[in-house]
């Protein structure tokens, strides 16, 4: 998240409605953090009108904050956008699978074909063909017969001299031959679409017919990828897109503006150079990767299923008031452990998993029951007011839950911490919280 995001998300802390200024300061965060991650214009604009009605009149759930929700509201349209679920490969009914790769110089055509390969190979054991189809450039017939070589896949050239048709012809008949189950055609792109290279690929997809025509774009080029995809999509009618680059620092606006302009399904992620660097696209990690926030959404999520809403704010509000008390320790600790493993909650905030041992966190169910067993030995009196815990008290305990009176100490060591913690959580004070963690 944007320093000046998290800014305006302060501000809505502790509200139960969301007003039109609100919705108005956030949308514009919003309209910013996506022209940030370079998404194109008219699609930063529709999509901040479609989270401005969503959020227009909607009642802010008890548990959760309202920067959340609203966050929410952000990461489901854009996951939305961006496809919902991942998007499988088309197969044809009858051998082989024709898919064509085609994209502008440079976006890694010749290297997703090489991956595309590897991964069908290895996970179905497929038998795929490759084509050499872009003339162009020796070098790119050498570099499809190295990858080819690497991944130990047939790659069907004719040399510089005879046309792309021509080879994509010859090369679908070898295949047939052969009974290969999938052929692969990497062509040839340009530093700037023109109309050759578009003639040339309409001629290719004709005799081909392919299952896929894959648009392959790197993630790097922003704002060009939008328009490059538009193009494509109107003279090839494209089936999909390839995300390439995405091992780079890049938001990856670009794939939202693809998703939108084309409305064609993103399959895959180039994520390096590496011929294993190749996974499926899900919409929801590009959706928060694009925002900038980590997982936080997942931890959002988790922590709304898990928790009781009502009994929350209860706890919140007794910890503003600093009456925060031993029952509600326990109960504290009962729904932390209906969360899961503390470890995996904390990873998810962002920053907090490069912290110096926090792999070290974990919640153990006998620890838990142990300090269940210490509160279970105070007196109601001890529980309410944890401050007359005196030395006595504090060996009676011990002695009463068959514990050594260092680890009663230390349990009220840790529950005056939790206090202090909880109550930086509430106060909005990130800073106070991650110094106390640290020690
Ligand atoms: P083509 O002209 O479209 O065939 O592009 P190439 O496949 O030749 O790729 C161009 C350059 O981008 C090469 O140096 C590739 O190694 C590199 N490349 C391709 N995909 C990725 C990727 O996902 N991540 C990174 N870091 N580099 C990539
Ligand atoms: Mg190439």
């Amino acid at each position: 998240l944007t320093e000046r995001m998290q800014g305006v998300f302060k501000n809505l802390r502790g509200k139960r409605k969301l007003t039109e200024e609100d919705i108005a300061q956030v949308t514009k965060e919003i309209r910013l953090a996506l022209l940030e991650a370079d998404v194109a214009l008219p699609v930063v604009k529709s999509f901040v009108r479609k989270v401005r009605e969503r959020a227009t009149g909607f009642e802010v759930s008890e548990a959760l904050d309202p920067a959340q929700q609203v966050l929410k509201i952000v990461d489901d349209e854009l996951t939305e956008i961006l496809g919902g679920g991942e998007s499988q490969l088309q197969k044809s009914p009858k051998i082989p699978t024709v898919i064509m790769m085609v994209g502008l110089q440079g976006a890694g055509k010749t290297t997703f074909a090489g991956k595309l390969a590897n991964r069908l190979k290895t996970e179905e054991n497929a038998r795929p063909l490759m084509i050499a189809a872009d003339v162009y450039r020796p070098a790119a017939i050498e570099q499809l017969k190295v990858i080819g070589s690497q991944v130990d896949v047939p790659v069907f050239d004719k040399g510089t001299d005879v046309s792309p048709v021509e080879i994509v012809k010859e090369g679908l008949e070898l295949a047939k031959q052969n009974k290969n189950d999938y052929v692969l055609i990497d062509t040839a792109g340009r530093l700037e679409i023109d109309d050759k290279l578009m003639n040339e690929l309409e001629q290719i997809k004709e005799v081909a017919n392919p299952t896929e025509i894959l648009l392959v774009v790197d993630a790097m080029t922003g704002q060009v990828a939008a328009q490059v995809a538009k193009t494509f999509n109107e003279r090839l009618d494209i089936t999909g897109v390839i995300v390439t680059k995405l091992d780079g620092d890049t938001r990856g606006g670009a794939a939202l503006s693809i998703r939108e302009i084309t409305g064609k399904p993103i399959k895959f992620a180039g994520v390096g150079e590496k011929i294993t660097d190749l996974e499926v696209f899900y919409p929801e990690r590009m959706s928060s990767r694009i925002l900038g926030m980590g997982d936080m959404l997942t931890l959002i999520e988790k922590a709304q299923k898990d928790f009781d809403e009502e009994r929350s704010i209860e706890l919140a509000q007794k910890m503003k008031e600093n009456t925060f008390d031993f029952n509600d320790f326990i109960e504290q600790l009962d729904q932390v452990t209906n969360m899961g493993p503390l470890d995996e909650i904390l990873k998810m905030i962002p920053g907090m998993s490069s912290m110096p041992g926090i792999s070290d966190v974990k919640v153990d169910p006998k620890e838990i029951a142990r300090k269940r067993a210490m509160v279970l030995s105070m007196t109601p009196e001890e529980r309410e007011n944890p401050d007359i815990l005196s030395p006595s008290r504090r060996r009676r305990i011990a002695a009463g839950s068959g514990n050594t009176f260092i680890e009663v100490n230390k349990l009220i060591k840790q529950f005056n911490q939790s206090k202090k913690m909880m109550q930086g959580i509430m106060n909005g004070d990130m800073n106070s919280l991650l110094g106390q963690m640290g020690g």
